[in-house]
């Protein structure tokens, strides 16, 4: 048997396209089949930790991103009831040299966007939108291929095909998600540093996107329960007075900037536990159809543009696809258990209330600037095996 030419993705996500452009530079083409008719993301912002800008450097898009985004000059922790820096970890030109390649802040179409640009000029890959798939086989008579790349999501409908893969479960938490204008922003938001306001059971994420002149917002809370049914996403009355409330008893700022968000959006968060992702013949599951995390550590964008890269890797040049595959997954469970147990950990410790929390303002206030870095060299500092 000769070795793998093509492939079929499932997904035109940010785990799908980079998939396809990795591949395409091992000399593997693609075929994205994707659902939606007009690829076009809802206002949002992401984060691009070193190691996964470094891949998008590889891949030669790191100009055209920096041309979007900004980086920012520290990642603060600040108490949400004072406002006060609690911990800072540096980032802009101190990351690039730490860790050797930038940690980025844009709007998500942003990415999106240079990521399907990249897709359309590339001749090995070819992307097909408006094309919902529910089965392997309706993928493969579409597009006939060596493997089969689920790219689908959280809530991907292929992840049923591989057997020992886990359904997506509630985490516990809703996000909520919105936009401040510069020209609206409170002073206590800097445009200048990632700010995570911790609270108890609850922490708020702001920072700046250059393209649309405003502040990301996310508020996450914890919410034993599921949503209840008609829990919306659109930013109603509703979904706003429980996003008011969960907030009660948090710095009057940070109440009043929740009061004036416009639309904010709901987002109860879905994980995947640890499945399967890969039938060991020729179909696999990757980014958040295998392995969605909640976005305590900011790295789920990451961990799909890793397996992106590593799923190229493996599959160039081999004939063995089944034993490719389970290498594939052997390499990426083992770092993506790493970071899910330092988002578990970010949980713990952002969402710490009384004693806990003191113990944890008290830890922080001892490390160095450049010791909190160190912590996460394991994690920003990480380069894809070849
Ligand atoms: C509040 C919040 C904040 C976050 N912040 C960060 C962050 O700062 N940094 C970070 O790294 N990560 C972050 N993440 C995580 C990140 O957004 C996801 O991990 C990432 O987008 C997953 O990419 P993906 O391509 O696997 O899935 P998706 O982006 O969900 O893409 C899946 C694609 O598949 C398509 N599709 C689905 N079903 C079908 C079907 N049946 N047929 C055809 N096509 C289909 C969809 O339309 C979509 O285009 C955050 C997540 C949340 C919820």
């Amino acid at each position: 048997m000769s070795s793998v030419k093509s492939t079929t993705i499932v997904g035109a996500g940010i785990a799908g396209l980079t998939a396809a452009l990795a591949l395409a530079r091992k000399g593997i083409a693609s075929h994205v089949l994707e659902q939606a008719p007009a690829l076009e993301e809802v206002g949002a912002g992401l984060q691009l930790s070193p190691n996964a800008s470094r891949i998008l450097a590889d891949l030669g898009l790191l100009d055209a991103l920096s041309a979007h985004w900004s980086e920012p000059d520290h990642i603060l922790l600040s108490s949400g009831k004072t406002l006060s820096p609690l911990a800072s970890v540096p980032a802009g030109s101190a990351a690039r040299s730490r860790w050797g390649a930038p940690y980025g802040v844009l709007h998500r179409a942003s990415l999106q966007a240079l990521l399907i640009d990249s897709v359309r000029q590339n001749p090995l890959c070819t992307l097909t939108t408006g094309q919902r798939i529910e089965r392997t086989e309706t993928a493969r008579a579409l597009a006939p291929s060596d493997v089969l790349i689920a790219a689908d999501g959280v809530w991907s409908r292929l992840r049923q095909t591989v057997p020992g893969a886990l359904p997506a479960r509630y985490s516990g938490n809703i996000a909520w998600r919105f936009l401040v204008p510069y020209t609206a922003a409170p002073a206590f938001l800097n445009p200048r540093t990632v700010t995570a306001f911790l609270g108890s059971h609850a922490h708020l994420v702001a920072y700046p996107l250059t393209e649309v002149q405003a502040f990301n917002v996310v508020a996450i809370h914890a919410q034993d329960d599921a949503p209840p049914e008609g829990w919306t996403r659109k930013g109603d009355a509703l979904t706003h007075s429980r996003l008011l409330e969960a907030f009660a008893g948090w710095h009057t700022d940070i109440r009043r900037l929740i009061e004036e968000a416009q639309n904010p959006m709901a987002w109860p968060l879905f994980g995947c536990p640890d499945g399967a992702w890969t039938d060991g013949k020729d179909t696999v599951l990757i980014g958040d159809a295998a392995h969605a995390m909640t976005p305590f550590a900011a790295q789920g964008a990451a961990m799909a543009i890793e397996d992106a890269v590593l799923l190229a890797n493996r599959l160039a040049g081999t004939a063995d696809i089944g034993p490719a595959l389970r290498q594939f997954e052997k390499e990426r469970r083992e770092r993506v258990a790493k970071v899910r147990s330092r988002g578990a950990f970010n949980r713990f410790a952002y969402h710490a209330s009384g004693p806990v929390a003191l113990a944890r303002d008290l830890v922080l206030s001892l490390r160095k600037p450049e010791q909190l870095a160190g912590d996460l060299d394991w994690l920003y500092g990480y380069r894809t095996p070849d």
